[in-house]
């Protein structure tokens, strides 16, 4: 039986076409594991493996989606059965193995999770691994003492799928969010996740010589690195945390970077999603399903079908999505 896939190809000049087309099972990879995918999303490293692949894709054609919900269709594995809800993030699925853009999908055993008790696979990929990485954020800035109360917490790229997630995480855990973006636009909803104050991204995006500013956020979560990462160090209170996750701003930090770190005792923790042993990442999703208000994610969703996805890739790329994009592959 055949099903629909989004392709992408590379022709001889190395250049990509991202078109549906029809596989069937005999053409996916090996592994224990076949999902009749449900749900998948479009997060930034989505976006460069449906165009230009950067170096992420290592052999064309390719089926992208680096996430994906299902449910579970034939396994080889004890721990999984037909009917079993599952759930897929990181592992280079989408990247070096086909990926979540498909009606079907199989993969190893060992980079699933069960579905959390209490989310659909609906929900669960409105969550996706955006929603994913700003909940090991959150968790790194607790495990570094972030407490509500301590005084705001910063948050950049907020109206992304990172910045959405963990600005509406925060604000449910009581910490006081101040949501940085360069869409004004987007003021009001980011205020409907629970922002409590917006901060224009041309406030921090200037690189200053100055070493140290003022003490003013007790936490952040960053999504953009670049410029407004060497100012927000600068900015932070004594002994707090960054959590740095993504890079949509630039890949370099700039700035007077040494003063935070030995004269605030500032530190940055680098979040990675793709690598998470299965303990951490069935507690990173168990705390999605309980900290995550339902009503909130629901506002983040934009519906995408898999014929959206080349359009869409490369609206992310340019930072033009707002919150999170949820494809249903069967629509
Ligand atoms: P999105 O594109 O959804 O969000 C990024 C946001 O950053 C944009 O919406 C925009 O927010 C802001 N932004 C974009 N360009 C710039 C710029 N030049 N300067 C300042 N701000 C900018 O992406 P995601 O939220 O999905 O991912 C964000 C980053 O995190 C990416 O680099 C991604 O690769 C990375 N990532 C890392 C993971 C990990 O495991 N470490 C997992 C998932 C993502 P606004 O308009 O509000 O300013």
């Amino acid at each position: 039986m055949s099903f629909n896939a989004l392709i992408v190809e590379k022709d001889d000049d190395g250049k990509t076409h991202a078109s549906v087309k029809q596989i069937t099972t005999d053409d996916l990879p090996e592994a224990e594991v076949l999902v009749a995918v449900e749900y998948s999303t479009v997060n930034y490293k989505d976006g460069l493996c449906i165009g230009p692949g950067a170096g992420l894709v290592r052999n064309y054609p390719h089926v992208p989606g680096i996430d994906f919900a299902g449910t579970v269709e034939e396994s080889s594995d004890p721990r999984y059965k037909p009917g079993d809800k599952v759930v897929l993030t990181g592992w280079r699925v989408g990247e070096a193995h086909w990926g979540g853009y498909a009606q079907k999908a199989r993969v190893r055993a060992d980079w699933l999770v069960p579905l959390p008790e209490g989310l659909t696979t609906r929900q669960a990929m409105a969550v996706g691994t955006a929603g994913f990485t700003a909940m090991l954020a959150v968790m790194a800035l607790e495990d570094h003492g972030l407490k509500p109360g301590h005084g705001p917490v910063l948050v950049t790229g907020a109206a992304g799928g990172v910045g959405s997630v963990a600005t509406a995480i925060l604000a449910h855990l009581g910490h006081e969010v101040a949501a940085v973006t360069g869409r004004a636009e987007q003021a009001d909803y980011l205020k409907g996740l629970g922002a409590s104050q917006i901060v224009p991204r041309s406030d921090l995006n200037e690189v200053t010589r100055k070493p140290l500013e003022s003490e003013t956020w007790a936490g952040c979560v960053d999504a953009v690195a670049g410029a407004m990462l060497g100012r927000v160090l600068k900015q932070m209170k004594y002994g707090t945390s960054v959590a740095a996750v993504g890079l949509a701003g630039g890949a370099a930090i700039e700035g007077a970077l040494i003063t935070p770190f030995i004269l605030r005792g500032v530190n940055l923790l680098g979040i990675d999603s793709v690598m998470q042993p299965y303990d951490n990442r069935l507690r990173a999703w168990q705390r999605i399903a309980r900290d995550l208000p339902m009503d909130k994610l629901d506002s983040m969703i934009q519906p995408a079908t898999l014929a959206d996805l080349p359009r869409l890739g490369a609206d992310i790329l340019k930072g033009q999505v707002r919150g999170r994009v949820v494809v249903d592959v069967n629509a």
